[in-house]
């Protein structure tokens, strides 16, 4: 069992927030996670329509 902060992995706390089968050992923890899973979602996204872009040729 995993009983660590998915974004610091420091130990938690009698109050953890959930995500999913993520804990955090704060609020803020788990704000700043999502922040960061958009932003590699969005990076992702970003990466694969340049492939799409580059991948088919313009005629
Ligand atoms: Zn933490």
């Amino acid at each position: 069992m995993n009983k660590r902060c998915a974004y610091c992995g420091g130990p938690l706390g009698l109050i953890s927030h959930r995500k999913r089968r993520l804990r955090f050992c704060r609020l803020s923890h788990k704000k700043a996670w999502e922040k960061r899973e958009e932003e590699l979602w969005q990076l992702k996204k970003q990466q694969f329509f340049d492939y799409l872009a580059r991948g088919s040729p313009a005629r």
